[in-house]
């Protein structure tokens, strides 16, 4: 006999998992489970840089990073917990003329769609960045709404919400098989027992192919180790926005209580699920702070840890339903950002769920994409 049963069980204690099951309680799903093999918070989701930008270069993601704003700013509210939303904005920083023509590009996509960014000065972006020295920067962009939020409280207040909402949250537990009967998802066994359901959101992060596997669905994912690092504090007002360049190949940003958090991605892209830190990066990151930042010159850095980008081959997500096993949906493969795009995924998953169509368009997610060739090419992405 099944220990338990549910209308809905969902596999990941992140921040996409957090938010789906709460967006699932809140339209009305009765028994939803959430499913955690380690603590709530304790993959990418609590080990990332927790920015939020609307400064895409697809509509598609503007569309998103807007809405997810338009979320964030209301979140505290809706949740009844603080997220800590820090809006001082990003700051891009060019430092190629293909990339300023880029962002400029991008800039043009980003005020048609309402997004109120725009090309700064660089006497207007050491305004904006009281301690930035980028000489040799070609160009700048800046959207004030963009920042950043604490990935903790944000999964935590979630979490929180659904609890209230009736979500049961299994930590400490491993899905270790889905059961699949005439094309439909039956059962889910984990290391403490079976849970019978006829519905399963796959929210695994690095983890999401291999609990794809489960159903026998063999998606062209990998995960890669991303390191970052975080500074003792500094006075308040070296930093406030998120500092991002492609071609510089970094983002960083001074947190509330004074530290700077910074990381970059690994040359190559290397598929690596190793969740060790590398002395190269420290290297690397060190000077990076040093140049940008002058005043962090002297400053301690205070630890360094890693965390997984699940990485699909266009570096977009893949939402949507197996198209062999009914009823198990998926939604990850995130790269960096799938911590931003939360809020408004979280929401869509959960009406796809419940009403099989969404407020947004997510089609073009589903996985089917990568054997139509029809990947989504976003130049704004590290
Ligand atoms: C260094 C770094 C910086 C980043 N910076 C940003 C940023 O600035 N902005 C942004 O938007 N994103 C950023 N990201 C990306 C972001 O962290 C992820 O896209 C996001 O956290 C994914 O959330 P998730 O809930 O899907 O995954 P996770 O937070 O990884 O949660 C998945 C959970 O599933 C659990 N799990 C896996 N398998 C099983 C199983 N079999 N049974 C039970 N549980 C299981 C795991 O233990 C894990 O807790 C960054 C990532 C890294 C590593």
């Amino acid at each position: 006999m099944a220990w338990k049963n549910a209308d809905v069980v969902v596999i990941g204690g992140g921040v996409q998992g957090c938010a789906s099951a709460y967006n699932l309680a809140k339209l009305g799903v009765k028994k939803v489970i959430l499913i955690e093999k380690n603590s709530i918070c304790s993959g990418s989701t609590g080990r990332c840089g927790a920015g939020i930008r609307a400064q895409w270069g697809t509509e598609m993601n503007c569309r998103f990073g807007l809405a997810c704003l338009d979320i964030f700013e209301n979140l505290e509210e809706e949740l009844g917990m603080s997220v800590g939303l820090n809006q001082g904005g990003y700051l891009m920083v060019a430092y190629k003329e293909s990339e300023f023509d880029q962002l400029k590009a991008n800039i043009k996509l980003q005020n048609s769609l309402g997004i109120r960014s725009g090309v700064v000065t660089r006497e207007e972006a050491y305004t904006i960045c009281p301690g930035l020295s980028a000489d040799d920067a070609l160009g700048f962009t800046f959207h004030q709404r963009d920042g950043h939020a604490d990935p903790f409280l944000t999964t935590f207040a979630y979490m929180e919400a659904a609890k209230r909402l009736g979500v049961e949250f299994l930590k400490f537990t491993e899905v270790t098989a889905i059961k699949v009967e005439k094309g439909r998802v039956k059962t889910v066994v984990t290391d403490k027992g079976e849970i019978d359901t006829a519905v399963v959101l796959n929210t695994a992060g690095g983890f999401f192919q291999d609990v794809a596997a489960m159903v026998d669905l063999e998606l062209p994912i990998h995960s890669e180790n991303h390191d970052i690092m975080v500074t003792e504090p500094v006075e308040p007002g070296v930093c406030p926005p998120m500092l991002m360049s492609f071609s510089g190949n970094y983002y960083l940003q001074q947190r509330p209580d004074g530290t700077i958090v910074g990381g970059c991605s690994p040359i190559g892209h290397p598929m690596d699920s190793d969740l060790r830190s590398r002395f190269a990066f420290l290297e690397h990151m060190s000077s990076v702070f040093t140049k940008l930042l002058p005043r962090a010159k002297d400053i301690r850095i205070v630890r360094q840890w890693a965390g997984l980008y699940n990485m699909s081959p266009d570096c977009q997500p893949i939402l949507g339903e197996a198209e062999h096993v009914k009823g198990f949906f998926l939604s990850g493969a995130y790269s960096g950002h799938g911590f931003m795009f939360a809020p408004i995924t979280g929401k869509l998953m959960a009406q796809l769920i419940t009403r099989g169509n969404t407020d947004m368009p997510i089609h073009m997610l589903h996985y089917r994409r990568f054997a139509e060739g029809k990947l989504i090419i976003e130049p704004a992405v590290v």
